[in-house]
């Protein structure tokens, strides 16, 4: 019954550390966020002891009763949340739910058609070394080198050639929305099952600030940590009809015993996400990400080769392209590191730089808007990073950037109740 601290002084110095970290830093990786402390406790509750290999109501071990209640609740909030006819809530996290909605629905070998990874797709959805990749013959579609969007006529194009038995609409780097009616059109004309992977903007679609998919995709999946807010883990969302094999794909296909602690933080994370403050925090989530785009879009950093992917966001996060720049995606998030503000560097379209280096830096507002930051704070951080990827750039203006950062930290303190 001894504490962390007393048990292992090094694990609990690291996890000391990390929450000074997340504290003291501001948080713009666009897939991350922070968790709720209610869903926390949930996620370090005695849960984590319980075999519950099955459903609700249709287990393989006994002693159930409450963990049913739990999955039971997280089921019906998130089908209820997505208007979804049908959930499972038990994979592991958005890769395990892809691979289960492909197992559910595909054979190997058959052709599937995802969104190219250099240009804003998932490794799950086709890159070579996936199992993705490896199961199934990739068809990709790219976005168009002039608009950085999606073009649907291309789209059509690809499907009509190469007939594939699903298509997958959804992406990890993209700033804009997809058409999705479009989607349904176009797998409906080559007969392929559509599936989105909602993984990025789930947040965005529960408060209805961005179009669901639902209505449109025969299967949808995503993760529980992103714009959601939730403990990281997956969900899949789907027609009644398919919900059976997708069950069978998950247990006993692909996984043993669910993860019910993990399964209880996304309970409260889907209750979370119906009430009207989660609303509002999307809300400054898009706010956020287009002064973003706006700012970092001033003349002096547009004359020093900065510019913005499709020439801004509607979604959570903003694309930031370097190919013009001196400055390279790593030297970039480099600096912006050294200021305490962290992103990742990203491959752009037809990026001239190798893909550790990248042209480019994917900077999202999720995490700073469950801060409290408002679209104040958000303009300051926008001139900051705007200020560092500027040429003139010394140890004298990384120390005033970095002064900057933390009377924003400051100003939003980050998770109080658990000390500094
Ligand atoms: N799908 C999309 C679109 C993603 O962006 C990600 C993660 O970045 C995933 C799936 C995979 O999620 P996880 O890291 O939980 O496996």
């Amino acid at each position: 019954n001894s504490s962390l601290h007393e048990v292992d002084a090094e694990v609990a110095a690291a996890v000391d550390a990390e929450l000074h970290r997340q504290q003291s830093t501001l948080e713009m990786i666009a897939s991350e966020n922070f968790a709720p402390v209610a869903a926390m406790e949930a996620q370090g509750s005695v849960l984590t002891n319980k075999y519950a290999e099955g459903y609700p109501g249709r287990r393989y071990y006994g002693g159930c009763e409450y963990v049913d209640v739990v999955e039971d609740l997280a089921r019906d909030r998130v089908k209820a949340l997505f208007g979804a006819e049908a959930a499972n809530v038990q994979p592991h996290s958005g890769a395990q739910a892809n691979a289960a909605a492909m197992f559910a629905l595909l054979k190997p070998g058959d052709t599937i058609m995802g969104l190219d990874l250099a240009h804003g797709g998932h490794l799950t959805h086709g890159m070579k070394i996936n199992f993705s990749g490896k199961l199934y013959n990739v068809v990709a579609y790219k976005v168009d080198d002039e608009t950085g969007q999606v073009d649907m006529a291309e789209v059509e194009k690809l499907a009509k050639e190469h007939r594939p038995q699903m298509i997958i609409a959804g992406w990890s780097a993209y700033p804009r929305q997809l058409d999705f009616a479009a989607f349904r059109r176009v797998a409906d004309e080559v007969g392929a099952l559509l599936m989105v992977d909602m993984a990025h903007f789930a947040g965005l679609v529960a408060a209805g600030l961005h179009p669901s998919p639902v209505p449109h995709a025969d299967v949808v999946t995503t993760t529980t940590h992103k714009t959601l807010g939730g403990p990281r883990g997956g969900v899949i969302l789907s027609k009644k009809e398919y919900a059976k094999k997708i069950n069978s794909a998950v247990f006993p296909g692909q996984q043993g015993g669910p993860l019910e602690h993990v399964i209880a933080a996304k309970a409260v994370a889907f209750k979370i996400a119906a009430s009207d403050d989660f609303k509002e925090r999307q809300r400054r989530t898009l706010s956020g990400a287009r002064i973003l785009a706006e700012r970092l879009l001033r003349q002096d950093a547009v004359d020093a080769g900065v510019s913005v992917l499709s020439g801004g966001t509607d979604v959570h996060l903003v694309l930031v392209d370097l190919r013009n720049s001196e400055l390279d995606g790593q030297q970039a998030e480099d600096r912006l590191h050294d200021i305490g503000i962290t992103v990742n560097r990203n491959a752009v379209p037809n990026d001239p730089r190798p893909p550790m280096v990248t042209s480019g830096l994917r900077v999202g507002t999720p995490a700073l808007a469950t801060r409290g930051f408002q679209d104040e704070d958000f303009t300051e951080v926008a001139d900051i990073i705007a200020e560092a990827l500027l040429p003139e750039f010394d140890e004298a203006r990384s120390k005033a950037l970095a002064t900057r950062v933390s009377a924003l930290a400051d100003k939003h303190p980050l998770y109080p109740a658990l000390g500094k």
